[in-house]
């Protein structure tokens, strides 16, 4: 880091043949090539840029290493089939939250720095917690090469991962039964976990809430069971379901498939890209500020979205309702702001946070502007 900053490149170099990590970041998330970047110190991040661009690309949540498989989610035959095969593992999902698992050789002021792992089991641990109508197990995908490179190598190929359902347990039966594991909360749980296990958590996490949520049929209020290993559900009501499947009632289809709300996020420079345009919400922790974001409407372009939100939460009036204050940040003032260094204590979103990666992304490359 000391190097990169001072743009000592025979210092980079020598480091680099014995073997140090460039992976390492700062206290705040910042790698060595950030640094040589904010410095200025060109060579230096000429030399440490390949390494940079070989680091994970994909916002935090959205990789999962894991390769869906669409088609093979209508067969419940072959499911059953899949669960109960030596290549299957099951992660377990209490409220929609996963259960986790540390070193348990650990203190527990040690357990705070370390990095939870999905708990991970193989069927013959698992099966007791499948129920037999199986509406309480879905399929996630298989394992891609890629996922298995970056768990060190382990070998996952063809191995075909399943979250379980366990809510209707207790949380303190769940730590009977599996000792050394804890349900992992939502936030800031979930951004403690490693980029794989983040992504297949939160597929799961999305369509078992999903599940909890959508019990009746929009359309007669029968209640509703879960197919296509979890990608659907179908009503009860044989009669209505006939209605759906052959489209009467004016062509309308109202199978219930998982939610999904599209947001827009965006970063507002000025035209020079020497200021961001931040804002912070009232529910925010105090001094954090971050970049503008809403849900795209019904019929709308996500352009159309990005440029309503702005009008609406910074165009001529702030809207008081949910921003309490909106402003032009300077590049100097977005890289304190990043470091946790900004003398009147502002700071952003955590590193993990999208809105912390736009801006990042937006110091580096606008770092030699003039
Ligand atoms: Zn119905």
């Amino acid at each position: 880091m000391l190097a990169a900053k001072e743009g000592d490149t025979d210092a980079v170099h020598l480091l680099l043949e014995k073997g140090a990590k460039t992976t390492l970041v700062t206290g705040s998330g910042h790698s060595a090539y950030d640094i040589a970047i904010f410095w200025k110190k060109e060579n230096c991040a000429k030399i440490l840029k390949p390494i940079h661009d070989a680091l994970p690309k994909e916002n935090f949540f959205s990789y999962s290493g894991i390769q869906r498989n669409a088609r093979k989610r209508h067969n419940l035959e072959w499911m059953r089939e899949a669960t109960m095969s030596d290549a299957a593992e099951f992660i377990l999902m209490h409220n929609a939250q996963p259960l986790v698992a540390y070193d348990s050789t650990l203190s527990p002021k040690a357990k705070i720095r370390q990095r939870p792992l999905l708990f991970n089991k193989p069927y013959t641990e698992v099966h007791h917690l499948i129920k037999e109508s199986f509406d309480n197990v879905i399929y996630l995908g298989s394992w891609t090469q890629d996922a298995s490179e970056r768990k060190k190598g382990e070998s996952l190929a063809e191995r075909n991962v399943f979250a379980i359902d366990i809510s209707d347990m207790r949380e303190t039966e769940v730590k009977e039964l599996y000792p050394g594991t804890e349900v992992l909360n939502v936030f800031p749980g979930l951004l403690r976990l490693g980029v794989a296990d983040a992504g297949i958590a939160a597929q799961a996490r999305s369509l078992l809430d999903w599940h909890s949520k959508y019990p009746y049929c929009p359309c007669c209020g029968s209640k509703t069971t879960i197919a296509n290993a979890g990608y659907k559900r179908i009503c009860t009501n044989k009669s209505c379901l006939t209605n759906q499947e052959t489209k009467q009632e004016g062509g309308k289809i109202n199978t219930p498939y998982p939610r999904v709300d599209p947001t827009v996020i965006c970063n507002i420079v000025s035209r020079d890209n020497r200021y961001s345009l931040l804002a912070r919400q009232k529910s925010f922790p105090g001094g954090m500020y971050s970049c503008l974001a809403g849900f795209v409407e019904p019929g709308e372009s996500v352009e159309q979205a990005c440029k309503r939100e702005i009008f609406e939460e910074v165009g001529l009036i702030v809207n008081h309702d949910e921003i309490e204050d909106a402003r032009w940040f300077t590049r100097e003032d977005v890289v304190l702001m990043l470091m946790q260094l900004h003398p009147d204590r502002l700071f952003l979103p955590p590193q993990k946070a999208i809105a912390n990666r736009l801006l990042t992304e937006w110091l580096i490359k606008t770092a030699f502007i003039q």
